[in-house]
């Protein structure tokens, strides 16, 4: 069993970029900036978009956080937006989800500039990325492709379950694996909430890809032997022996699936910081698009 390291990969991402924002401002050119909104004090939402903005100031990106209080009303977030969109300084964006009750987050993620939509959100994206166009693959199925093609995983004909079908990371990723082309050709199978025998399904899978938020719902007995097994799955379980009153955990039950895969991602230290990684290069990419448009 080989653990696929996400700490290690996204730390060399992080290097690559560097190295190229170096070369930026070297040539005197305008360095990546990225953006990030958050509305509200959720714990969980702060500790990442800290994460991001500090990964910025790691690779030598320009970051702005804007926050709001979890009273802004959707018409100040979208004028929020609208600033964004308009604003040339301003790269790429994104805004932390979820969003408070009073805020239709579909309505927002249609208001983002497709161009300035790192997150890769934005319908237009997501269907340029369905049609195999060029675009911004969201960060976490993004991540995911990352860590196969880097470890050289074998994906060709491959049967890959994705569990879980949520905009963000299942419905991209089952849409990913199946694409022509490496990493993807796979025959894939999306699993979720009303999937029957769902044991079954998994089991016969060579790539397990798992996003549903339920600590340990992949056991040994389901995963067969020799999956590639990655985790998206994070959740903070309430623990008063923990100096943070929780700890993280993933949707696999690692000790013992670990046993059976031939490749595993860790929760934390898998799929996480290749996330944020991958979010650095949508906005890497985004300043070398707008830098294009503008000679
Ligand atoms: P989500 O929007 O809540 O979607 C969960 C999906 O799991 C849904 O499609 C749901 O099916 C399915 N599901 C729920 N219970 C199930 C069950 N018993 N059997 C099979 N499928 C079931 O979640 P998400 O945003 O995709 O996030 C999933 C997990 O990944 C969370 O733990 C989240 O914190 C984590 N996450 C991690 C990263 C990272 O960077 N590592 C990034 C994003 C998310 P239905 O569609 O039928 O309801």
């Amino acid at each position: 069993m080989e653990i696929l390291d996400g700490k290690r990969v996204s730390n060399d991402i992080k290097d690559e970029i560097a190295e190229a924002v170096k070369k930026m401002k070297d040539n005197g050119e305008k360095v990546p900036h990225l953006a990030a909104v958050i509305v509200g004090n959720d714990g969980a939402s702060l500790t990442y978009v800290g994460s991001k903005v500090r990964a910025c100031k790691r690779v030598g990106f320009e970051s702005t956080l804007i926050q709001l209080p979890n009273t802004t009303s959707e018409v100040e977030l979208l004028k929020t937006i609208a600033e964004l969109n308009e604003n040339p300084d301003i790269d790429g964006f994104i805004v932390q989800l979820p969003l408070p009750d009073q805020i239709d987050t579909q309505k927002v993620i249609m208001a983002i500039d497709p161009n300035k939509d790192v997150d890769g959100f934005h319908p237009t994206n997501f269907g340029k990325m369905a049609l195999d166009m060029s675009t911004f693959i969201p960060a976490t199925p993004f991540g995911n492709l990352e860590l196969l093609e880097r470890y050289n995983i074998e994906t060709q004909g491959k049967r890959t379950v994705v569990v879980g079908r949520s905009h963000s990371v299942g419905r991209p990723m089952s849409i990913l694996m199946g694409r022509k082309g490496f990493p993807g050709n796979c025959t894939v199978t999306q699993a979720h909430s009303r999937t029957k025998n769902i044991e079954d399904v998994i089991a016969e899978a060579d790539i397990v890809i798992s996003a549903l938020g339920i600590p340990q719902f992949i056991k040994a007995d389901m995963v067969k032997e020799g999956a590639v097994v990655i985790d998206v799955g994070i959740t903070r379980v309430p623990d008063e022996t923990k100096e943070k009153g929780y700890y993280i955990t993933g949707d696999v039950d690692y000790e013992n699936v670990s046993k059976k895969a031939s490749y595993i991602t860790p929760v934390p230290g898998g799929v996480g910081p290749m996330t944020i990684a991958m979010l650095l290069k949508n906005t890497l990419l985004a300043r070398e698009r707008h830098g294009a448009e503008l000679t």
